[in-house]
């Protein structure tokens, strides 16, 4: 068993796997840049190594820094959590090399599946619906626009390496193509370090659903049902839940097996996620793969009842998954609200500074899921997600209810953060409805815009 876990990441999801080792009996060692030396994480760890400067090139990012970290505080796995260098494959196979367990799938198949070309290819192969375009990297503006007139307008140009909602463009006419593309590259090149794009059919107003999957050492891959995230503000999720309630019983089974299948198929060994796009007609197209643990696991792990870190943790001490298909049922509803340090008003913007105030939700079958208290002051190099609120209830509306309960808990006074806007979404008569897509969110905020709501 693994006795020792340094914790490569930051925030809310380096707080959830502390938790889920002292569960288990694991030291675990927390590192940190020097912007967070007062951050949750670094608190709550047995141990805390400071790694580097503020940029997360200097610390989250820095592969060598990092292994050195956990080799000398004599740790026996490595969890990348999510974003940083939880998808990459050279920093998975290093911690291999230096005697190292990666809590993750084997680099082998991230490399199959982390980039998204190779993913679709993977999945192509596999048997899975995928979405129509270019099978590799785009070689040429030239070549990738004659690819977009066969595909048909509109299409969306894409970041191989891409994440977060990130380096994605949708172009509606060829007129607008060139200057999109070169766009796409640039942001590719500055956020994930990388400028290859490739280009899809885009599906107009789909849904997204996402299947949770696990599979062990041992061959035996199992589905934790499907979360609903259409929800979006920018491509980027903000308000997810599970089981997605427009979804029927015989269109669940066929999705969510058809991924647990294709994980199979290419001995997928850890917890991941296959992200589908459900079009308006019923048909559902593989999207990308996360090779890792998701920011909304919790809304799974509230309806299934199982610890999807723990699992993962348990699957890289190569445990057998002790759980078969039949053992997974489903029960109730779960929502999960990401709260975001950022201005509604100023489209989104991030907003930093001190937390002079803070007041969390509780209650039966509500579960936080943070890295912030009073006095905290959010720095301005990270992601601006600071905590999740996730409520469950027996049914949907109850569960619409609970949240709302708990969002009117919620006081952070200091910095700017979603909150109200959650409120005003949990009231929408299309939200409650559950058929929304994901082009919701953005004309919701435009209508609240135009009311003078926000
Ligand atoms: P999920 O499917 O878990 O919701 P997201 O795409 O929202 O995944 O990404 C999870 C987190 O990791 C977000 O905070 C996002 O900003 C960050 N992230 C995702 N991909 C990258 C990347 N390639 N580089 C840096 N951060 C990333
Ligand atoms: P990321 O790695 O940033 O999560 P995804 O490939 O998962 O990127 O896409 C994020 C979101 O962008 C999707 O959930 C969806 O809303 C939208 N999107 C991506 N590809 C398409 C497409 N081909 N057609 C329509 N919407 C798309
Ligand atoms: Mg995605």
């Amino acid at each position: 068993m693994i006795q020792k876990v340094l914790i490569a990441n930051r925030g809310e999801i380096a707080v959830r796997i502390i938790r889920a080792c002292k569960e288990m009996n694991i030291e675990t060692v927390a590192i940190y840049s020097t912007a967070d030396k007062d951050a949750l994480h670094v608190q709550l760890a047995t141990e805390a190594v400071c790694v580097g400067g503020p940029r997360p090139g200097q610390s989250y990012l820095n592969m060598s820094n990092i292994i050195q970290a956990a080799c000398l505080t004599g740790c026996d796995a490595i969890h990348p959590g999510f974003g940083f260098l939880s998808e990459n494959p050279r920093f998975a196979n290093m911690v291999e090399e230096c005697g190292l367990i990666f809590i993750g799938p084997d680099y082998r198949i991230i490399e199959k599946l982390g980039n998204k070309t190779a993913a679709k290819k993977t999945m192509r192969d596999a048997g899975v619906p995928v979405i129509e375009g270019s099978k590799d990297a785009l070689p040429s503006v030239q070549e990738a626009k004659e690819l977009a007139e066969q595909i048909t307008y509109p299409v969306i140009i894409k970041a191989c390496n891409g994440g977060g909602g990130r380096g994605m463009r949708i172009v509606h006419d060829p007129s607008e193509f060139e200057s999109l593309f070169y766009e796409a590259k640039a942001e590719a090149e500055v956020c994930f370090g990388n400028g290859d794009l490739y280009l899809e059919k885009y599906i107009e107003n789909p849904k997204h659903i996402e299947v949770q999957i696990a599979g062990d050492n041992f061959g035996n891959v199992i589905h934790l049902y499907e979360r609903d995230c259409s929800f979006q503000i920018r491509n980027q999720k903000m308000i997810e839940e599970a089981p997605c309630f427009v979804l029927s019983d015989k269109l669940r089974e066929e999705m969510c097996e058809s991924a647990r299948v294709a994980c199979q198929a290419v001995g997928y060994n850890s917890v991941g996620t296959i992200e589908f796009l459900l079009d308006k007609y019923g048909k559902y197209y593989f999207m990308e793969m996360n090779t890792r643990i998701q920011v909304e696991h919790p809304i799974t792990e509230m309806i299934t009842g199982v610890d999807i870190v723990k699992l993962q943790i348990r699957i890289a001490a190569n445990q057998k998954l002790g759980l078969e298909q039949k053992d997974i049922h489903r029960n109730g509803y779960a929502l999960e609200c990401r709260i975001n340090a950022e201005d509604v008003k100023k489209d989104f913007a991030p907003s930093c500074g001190t937390i002079n105030f803070l007041n969390l939700p509780a209650g039966k079958d509500i579960r936080i899921e943070g890295a912030v208290y009073t006095g905290y002051k959010i720095p301005p190099f990270y992601d601006s997600m600071i905590c999740k609120i996730i409520a469950w209830a027996p049914t949907r509306l109850e569960c619409i209810k609970k949240m709302r309960i708990a969002l009117e808990e919620f006081i952070l006074d200091g910095v700017c953060t979603n909150e109200e806007f959650h409120y005003f979404v949990l009231h929408n008569k299309k939200f409650i409805e559950g058929s929304y897509d994901t082009s919701f969110a953005q004309s919701f905020v435009k209508e609240l815009m135009e009311d003078g709501s926000i």
